[in-house]
């Protein structure tokens, strides 16, 4: 790590809602990179509740809160994080949650942005009808570690960020709205997507490119035309990983991780029309 070219260096990590515990520690660790936090009103990028809609997508918005955490603190390197919940116009029905890490070297013109679509998010709300036991709700979405925002009938907040009982019971009138509060600082589920998004990160950094030099190699694309293997025609499926460098924009491909060499003739198009 300490010939890592990023040791000792700070990247500023825009954020309001104290992500840094969940993404320091692995890019300290691997690259002894310095994740300096830098209080950015990142609501101006769109807000969980709805209260400012949010434009481009979850990769833009989080390239674009990075710049803005880099121009704040006049750091070359910049970080930040980005997350969007199903339902959402970002997503399939359903999908659940997708997390987006962006990386940006200014001085090497590297943009590096992981995802990862996690199913295991606490993305839920309710509304209380009267007479209702609202603790089976409370119980799978995590309350009290996971936070609740409340809407009243009209769909305004009337609070967000409520995190125990002495609040939450004057509020849970019948007609009302409970959410989960889906603020980073707020919702462990989320904290711990993010921890291993750094962490996949932090591999990506400390892999440098075979060309130039350049921390950030890693897979770019796939290749698709797995054989079949009934009739050996090529299939929509990965035949192998594109490994690339996003700075000088060199390319290897490698075979499929998992060893797999041949398709189903189901998944065949020449098989299964
Ligand atoms: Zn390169
Ligand atoms: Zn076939």
């Amino acid at each position: 790590m300490a010939d890592h070219p990023y040791a000792g260096l700070a990247a500023a990590l825009a954020t309001q809602h104290g992500k840094q515990r969940a993404i320091a520690p692995p890019l300290t660790r691997r690259l002894g990179l310095i994740v300096r936090p830098v209080a950015i009103d990142t609501d101006q990028f769109g807000t969980f509740t709805g209260s400012i809609a949010r434009s481009g997508t979850p990769r833009e918005a989080a390239l674009a809160k990075a710049r803005a955490g880099m121009a704040a603190s006049g750091l070359p390197l910049g970080l930040a994080s980005e997350g969007s919940f199903g339902p959402h116009p970002w997503l399939p029905f359903g999908a659940g949650g997708v997390e987006t890490l962006a990386f940006i070297d200014a001085g090497r013109g590297l943009e590096l942005t992981l995802s990862a679509v996690s199913r295991r998010t606490n993305f839920a709300h309710h509304d209380v009808a009267s007479g209702e036991d609202i603790a089976p709700f409370l119980a799978r979405i995590g309350f009290p570690a996971h936070a609740l925002v409340v809407r009243g009938p009209d769909g305004a907040v009337l609070a967000s960020g409520v995190q125990d009982m002495a609040a939450l019971a004057p509020l849970a009138w019948p007609g009302n709205r409970l959410e989960t509060d889906m603020r980073a600082h707020l919702n462990p589920t989320r904290l711990a997507a993010i921890r291993s998004l750094a962490g996949r990160l932090a591999a990506r950094l400390a892999s440098p490119c075979p060309a130039c030099g350049c921390p950030g190699w890693g897979q770019v694309d796939v290749m698709r035309g797995l054989p079949c293997s009934t009739c050996d025609q090529p299939t929509q499926s990965i035949l192998a990983i594109i490994d690339g460098c996003t700075v000088c924009g060199h390319q290897q491909t490698r075979p499929r991780p998992d060893g797999v060499t041949a398709a189903s003739p189901a998944s065949c198009d020449w098989c299964n029309p």
